[in-house]
């Protein structure tokens, strides 16, 4: 590929040159194409590189043959967008982080709901006794509440526990 490049700068062909370059676009992006693309000049493919360059880790790519010999315009390129590739790796993460805290504190509230509406409302599940609803005076439904209570509790503790 090099040597038909030498050959179609000699020459001026222009159209071998884009050939050469459109072929060469369909390979992986490496240092090595970029020390190519900034000898022939073919831009486009130095931007395809250096894109997809950026979202490699830095010191992988220094370990990379020919990575010395990357002009300081285009070093200067892949940095900017491998700085921008971690902005956006970073905002993404907030994205996750703040969505599971939602439903975390979404879980605990249901549950902090659920004991707060429990009394009176017919929302214990009580069986064995006549009352239709929770009854203060009733030993068998203060006993169930108690249950309630302390299940719903220690639903609320294994909640909050998960998130220390
Ligand atoms: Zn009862």
């Amino acid at each position: 590929m090099r040597s038909l490049l030498e050959l179609s700068r000699e020459y001026q062909i222009t159209k071998l040159t884009t050939r050469c370059e459109e072929r060469l676009l369909q390979k992986q992006s490496s240092v090595e194409l970029v020390v190519l693309a900034q000898e022939f000049s073919l831009k486009r493919l130095l931007e395809k590189c250096l894109a997809s360059l950026g979202r490699m880790n830095i010191q992988d790519l220094k370990n990379c043959p020919g990575f010395d010999n990357i002009e300081a315009d285009n070093l200067v390129c892949l940095l900017n967008n491998h700085l921008r590739w971690l902005k956006e790796q970073h905002a993404r993460e907030i994205r996750q982080l703040r969505e599971q805290s939602l439903k975390e504190k979404a879980r605990i509230l249901e549950i902090a709901n659920e004991l707060n509406s429990c009394w009176g409302y017919n929302k214990l599940p009580i069986r064995g006794c006549a009352c239709a609803s929770y009854t203060k005076s009733c030993d068998n439904c203060n006993t169930v509440l108690e249950k309630y209570v302390k299940t719903k509790c220690g639903e609320l503790i294994e909640a909050l526990q998960q998130n220390l």
